[in-house]
């Protein structure tokens, strides 16, 4: 795999809480509906009401549940969303330029402009975090919502992705990873924030939190044969889930 060199300036992101996130799915609509009145094309759905709906989101929420043999099951809710890689290989494979990671900030963005659909970036991509919208014809993914962030109109409050800004739980958490007393680098080191499948050579920025120690599962001595029946990234979590 090809390695871009590292952003020289801020290296934005996010931090996701999977003790705290309950799966209300609060930040796919926020995003959903921020996302579709932005800059670029709408993000369409088909056939919305009907037998078989489908539509374009740039972050999803799944849910998996774990069954440990000697204690009640515990369900973990898994925000899936674009990890804003140092080595993005959705870039590096883009034949027409139109896919490409900031210098200055660290954040992968899309033109939509050069763009043609061709969906390589998407296949390249080994979390799946890449949509190709069927209306529109162009590549979907998380801007970090790049239009709130530094949008001087909006409070400043607002001034952050609206996932963000929506959930409930305070699961998710926006920032400089590059400053190290930053919220986010400060909650990925206290609390032993995990990089998404390393082992893919993407250098993904963005960091989840593990579920805490429960004590039921932390007092048995089977607690490394956690069953995730699940699919997708059931190996990750059963790595991560294993460290309890
Ligand atoms: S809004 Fe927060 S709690 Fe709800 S699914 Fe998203 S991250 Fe989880
Ligand atoms: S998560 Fe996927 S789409 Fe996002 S930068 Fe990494 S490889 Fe590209
Ligand atoms: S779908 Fe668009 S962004 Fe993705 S590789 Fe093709 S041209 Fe590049």
């Amino acid at each position: 795999m090809t390695c871009l060199p590292a952003t020289t300036g801020k290296k934005l992101g996010l931090v996701i809480d999977l003790d705290t996130c309950v799966g209300c799915n609060a930040c796919v609509t926020a995003c959903k509906g921020w996302n579709d009145q932005g800059a670029g094309a709408p993000l369409s759905d088909q056939d919305p009401y009907g037998a078989a709906p489908s539509g374009t989101f740039l972050n999803r929420v799944h849910s998996y549940q774990v069954h440990p043999v000697d204690a009640a099951a515990l369900t973990v809710n898994f925000p899936r969303s674009c990890l804003h890689c140092d080595a993005a290989p959705c870039v590096t494979v883009c034949p027409t330029g139109a896919s490409y990671k900031r210098a200055e900030d660290g954040i992968v963005l899309v033109n939509e402009e050069t763009c043609i659909g061709c969906g390589l970036c998407a296949w390249a991509c080994p979390y799946g975090a890449r949509e190709l919208d069927q209306a529109a014809g162009v590549m979907k993914k998380c801007t970090l919502c790049v239009d709130r962030i530094y949008n001087d109109a909006l409070p400043e409050a607002d001034r952050e992705p609206a996932c963000v800004r929506t959930c409930p739980t305070g699961a998710r958490h926006f920032g400089d990873f590059s400053d190290p007393a930053s919220k986010v680098s400060r909650l990925s080191a206290e609390r032993g924030g995990h990089a998404l499948m390393p082992e893919m050579g993407t250098a993904p920025v963005n960091r989840y939190l593990p579920p805490r120690r429960k004590d039921a599962l932390a007092t048995s001595p089977l607690a490394p044969l956690l069953d995730v029946k699940a699919s997708g990234f059931a190996g990750w979590l059963d790595r991560l889930l294993g460290k309890l």
